[in-house]
């Protein structure tokens, strides 16, 4: 069972938590994030000390305490368990007060963004005590590793959470943190915003637990996204491949990669909703449902690049020394259209980008466009379904569309646009599609 920030960011909403987690017997691990707006606050703290900006920093860090105590004040009854966060609270804001004495680096700034999940999880580990609910706190850091290229290890997250669980055969309650992780080098790490889906997923799929429970605000996946269109409805039911295709294309209730651990050991994951606990929320298994269109989603902050082969006709091996150009520099490519004489693909990592274009230029011109969307819409066999090309571009006629991805998978249709008609785009699909 995994909880997100808004789903103990109050005191009231962390001791929600502690009732859902105690409704039955079952043995379960609970993945915590940090309170919401903390990971934001230290992501803040960071910056501020990474501009040698101290007494900004010092007032960010003041501010975040003050939050923490009112906190614990609402969140606990009894003297004793107040004055054990307290001595928790103190241990981690004197580790924040001491790195403003301490020149800034990368190592530094993840164990700073590590902080919030270290925080909720202990918190919500005194509240257990203080209702008397047993437990044990399983530190994420003594288990859950990712490799040189920030990619976790299945095998040991296994083998190590499954020597932890078996100190404690007794237990059914396990809270642990999510998105925090160690490195290659044994340093405190993370795995990307938004990541404790992902943890949660690892977990599962570690364990082989019968289902993995993502709690968050809202009653599931949604056919578009409820932060731009006013009408959207949950989907019961998704597909692994659909879950994955929309996680990945930028519907926010998913960590992009955080499906495929669990599709790949065959756990179900169940989206439910913490303010709503008995609504059905939406379950993710191999089995689609229904055919067609399910869902839209947009991803932003993607830049377009094109290469115009210099030789009239992309000769054979022209692709592979332009893929070879982002595999050299760790940049996935998300779309690619191609025609006889020039090939277009877009990323969303633009920390190489110079060093590509460059390269790039060898082969012929390169003409770039920045700040595009990516607009997904996916759904269980879409490509071979009837009419729905003729519907997406009835729906969006006015929209001026970069480029095209249809067929690359059977469940998902691609448009490129510019970021500026990203909210028009999804409501007109959510008109034209889903009549909605
Ligand atoms: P948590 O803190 O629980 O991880 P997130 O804020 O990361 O929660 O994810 C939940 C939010 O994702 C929702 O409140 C909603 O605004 C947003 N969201 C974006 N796209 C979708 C979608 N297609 N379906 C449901 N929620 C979505
Ligand atoms: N707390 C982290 C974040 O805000 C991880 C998460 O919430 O999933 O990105
Ligand atoms: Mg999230």
């Amino acid at each position: 069972m995994k909880f997100g920030g808004t789903s103990v960011g109050k005191p009231q909403r962390m001791q929600q938590v502690a009732t859902l987690v105690t409704k039955d017997d079952e043995r379960k691990i609970v993945v915590l994030s940090a309170l919401s707006g903390t990971t934001n606050a230290l992501v803040e703290i960071s910056e501020s000390l990474a501009n040698r900006d101290r007494s900004a920093a010092k007032e960010q860090i003041e501010a975040l305490q003050q939050h923490y105590r009112n906190f614990v004040l609402e969140l606990l009854q009894e003297a004793e368990t107040r004055e054990k966060a307290n001595v928790i609270l103190n241990e981690h804001f004197e580790f924040l007060t001491i790195i403003l004495k301490i020149s800034f680096s990368q190592a530094l700034n993840k164990d700073i963004l590590a902080q919030g999940e270290l925080l909720s999880t202990k918190l919500f580990c005194i509240y257990l005590e203080e209702k008397k609910i047993g437990h044990v706190l399983l530190p994420a850091l003594d288990f859950m590793t990712i490799d040189s290229y920030d990619e976790p290890q299945v095998g040991t997250i296994k083998v190590k959470l499954a020597q932890l669980l078996n100190k404690h055969k007794d237990k059914n309650i396990f809270v642990t943190q999510g998105y925090i992780s160690r490195n290659a080098k044994g340093e405190v790490d993370n795995l990307k915003r938004g990541g404790s889906d992902y943890s949660a997923s690892l977990i599962a799929a570690a364990i082989n637990a019968s289902v993995c429970e993502i709690w968050t605000d809202i009653d599931g996946m949604h056919n578009n996204d409820p932060r731009v269109v006013e009408k959207t409805k949950a989907i019961e039911q998704l597909s692994f491949d659909e879950a994955a295709e929309l996680a990945y294309f930028g519907a926010k209730i998913l960590h992009p990669a955080s499906i495929w651990p669990a599709q790949f050991f065959n756990v179900p994951v169940r989206l439910l909703n913490t303010l709503e606990p008995d609504a059905k929320g939406t379950l993710i298994t191999e089995v689609a449902g229904s055919v067609g269109v399910k869902a839209v989603a947009a991803k932003d902050n993607i830049t377009a690049i094109r290469i115009k082969s210099s030789r009239m006709l992309l000769a054979y091996g022209f692709l592979r020394k332009v893929f070879e150009v982002f595999e050299k520099h760790r940049t996935s490519i998300d779309m690619i259209t191609t025609s006889e004489v020039a090939v277009s693909v877009t990323i969303d990592d633009d920390v190489h980008l110079p060093e590509i274009l460059k390269e790039l230029e060898a082969f012929g011109s390169v003409e770039m466009d920045t700040n595009q969307t990516i607009v997904s819409i996916v759904g269980n066999e879409i490509a071979e379904t009837k009419d729905v090309m003729k519907k997406i571009f009835d729906a969006i006629e006015p929209i001026p569309v970069r480029m095209v991805s249809y067929g690359g998978s059977k469940h998902n249709v691609s448009l490129l646009i510019a970021r500026n008609y990203k909210e028009q785009t999804l409501k007109l699909l959510n008109n034209g599609l889903f009549g909605l």
